[in-house]
């Protein structure tokens, strides 16, 4: 396996587990570039906001628990060549340098964040207080660099560049850290939901503290002795900060199987089959893949940690000869931003109506304003539930959500109603839970499905 986080790591205790299973012995030897193993990427936002006490918290298993289960685990080894015909990978750190040889190999490298090119000195390292969020040593960074945030001489303002929802989760860290921050975004805040979610969306960023501006982007960086200390936009404003975060996506790294003649697809991605595999004796799985949209068919660009997993333990079975097959993604998705006395959830999950509309759907879609639990109860919130269905087949496209506490994990009622193909008039009559202070009797969900149904 290349890589030892979600994707390779899921890939090798599976197989391990399906030899045990089937009586077999299996060697498997994993390549980690960095130091670091199994980490949830996903937590560093919050342990940069103080929620978790530190990097470590972070490993869900720690490189000596893969090697009692028997796994060759080799920390600051990077894979940098791949001959297929041969079945050899060249490897270089502190595992190589070497060549080893396979029988089957599979690319779990991840993703990498993009660096753009006003980010970078002359030597083409990062300017001194600008760096993205990616992995724990990243995250070591950003605690270092925010370690003095509140006292004399220490930061006091950020600019985080990207509004995705990284950006929104640094935003929402850097203010609770107490710095003055502001987003600037080339389009809007969280531009995979549709414009009216997305204004509900940047009111709350604003309410919340944020200093948002949304339709520009960074054109350059002024620096004081080689460190940061402004933030120049395409419309010539200067923004004053000691740190930028950069938040403006990550792209598969696949260098190693381009390079060797593997396939990519149109965004740079790995493109396995649904049992995982990208060429013979070759798997590939997490963000370094485009996985298949279930409900379009084609291929997407989804890096989550959600389809690393899944893939990497398809891609484990698979290996010694299982028939497990990757059920597709539906883009569903869930984040949050709680800071400056505003608690928002955000989430969504299939198409969004312009999305549904390039996809060739007649497409109908309402958003209905409901409350998170029995209006008479205390923890009553606002949710706007989007509901966007097919005209004609009244099919379930997607559902996006925005509200309090308590609004977003509904998402995944809607997730299993599209994943299951389901209509408008399904969602409106399942069988949800209901008692006061979770819900209305009707949820919030199956007004928004009941609604659109009527409009139908
Ligand atoms: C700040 C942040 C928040 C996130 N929040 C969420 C969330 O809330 N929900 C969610 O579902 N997802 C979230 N994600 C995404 C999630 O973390 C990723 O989808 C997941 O980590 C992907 O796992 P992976 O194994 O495919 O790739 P990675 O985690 O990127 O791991 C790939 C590994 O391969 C190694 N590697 C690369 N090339 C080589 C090489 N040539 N040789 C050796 N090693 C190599 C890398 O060092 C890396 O450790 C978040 C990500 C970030 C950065």
């Amino acid at each position: 396996m290349v890589g030892a986080d979600a994707a390779g790591m899921s890939a090798a205790h599976t197989a391990l587990r399906a030899a045990a299973g089937a009586d077999r012995e299996v060697g498997i030897t994993v390549l980690e570039a960095t130091g670091h193993t199994s980490y949830s990427a996903c937590g560093i936002p919050y342990w940069i906001a103080g929620d978790v006490p530190g990097g470590e918290d972070l490993v869900a298993r720690s490189a000596r628990e893969h090697r009692a289960a028997g796994i060759d685990l080799r920390l600051g080894t990077r894979a940098v060549a791949l001959d297929p015909e041969r079945r050899r990978v060249r490897v270089e750190g502190d595992g190589g340098p070497d060549e080893l040889e396979y029988d089957e190999l599979v690319l779990a490298t991840g993703a990498a964040p993009i660096v753009p090119d006003w980010a970078r000195t002359a030597a083409g390292g990062l300017v001194e207080g600008v760096h993205p969020v990616k992995n724990l040593d990243d995250g070591a960074v950003w605690t270092g660099l925010l370690a003095e945030a509140g006292e004399m001489g220490g930061p006091t303002r950020a600019v985080v560049v990207g509004g995705g929802y990284i950006g929104l989760e640094m935003a929402e860290a850097l203010i609770r850290r107490g710095l003055t921050t502001t987003l600037v975004t080339r389009s809007r805040v969280m531009s995979s939901l549709d414009a009216d979610l997305g204004a509900e969306i940047e009111a709350a960023l604003v309410a919340g503290g944020v200093d948002l501006r949304t339709g520009r982007t960074v054109e350059r960086l002024e620096t004081t002795d080689g460190r940061v200390g402004g933030v120049v936009t395409d419309t010539g404003e200067r923004l004053t900060t000691d740190v930028v975060v950069l938040a403006i996506g990550v792209e598969p790294a696949t260098s190693l199987g381009a390079a060797a003649g593997l396939p990519l697809g149109v965004e740079g991605g790995y493109l396995p089959d649904p049992g995982g595999r990208v060429a013979p004796g070759i798997w590939a799985a997490g963000d370094c893949c485009e996985v298949t949209h279930r409900l379009t068919g084609g291929r997407a660009f989804l890096p989550l940690g959600t389809h690393a997993n899944k893939l990497g333990r398809v891609v484990g079975d698979n290996l010694l000869g299982g028939d497990r097959r990757f059920g597709g993604a539906l883009g569903t998705a869930i984040t949050r931003f709680v800071a400056g006395g505003v608690h928002l959830e955000i989430a969504r999950t299939g198409l969004s109506s312009a999305a549904a509309t390039a996809a060739g759907y007649d497409v109908a879609a309402l958003v209905t304003i409901g409350t998170t639990a029995s209006g008479y109860m205390p923890e009553a919130e606002q949710i706007q539930t989007k509901v966007i269905a097919d005209r004609t087949t009244r099919r379930l496209l997607g559902v996006q959500i925005v509200g309090g506490p308590g609004s977003a994990k509904r998402i995944d009622a809607a997730a299993a109603a599209l994943w299951g193909g389901l209509d408008v008039d399904d969602l409106a009559g399942m069988d949800l839970a209901y008692a006061p202070p979770f819900a209305t009797v009707w949820d919030a969900l199956q007004i928004a499905a009941r609604r659109l149904a009527d409009r139908l």
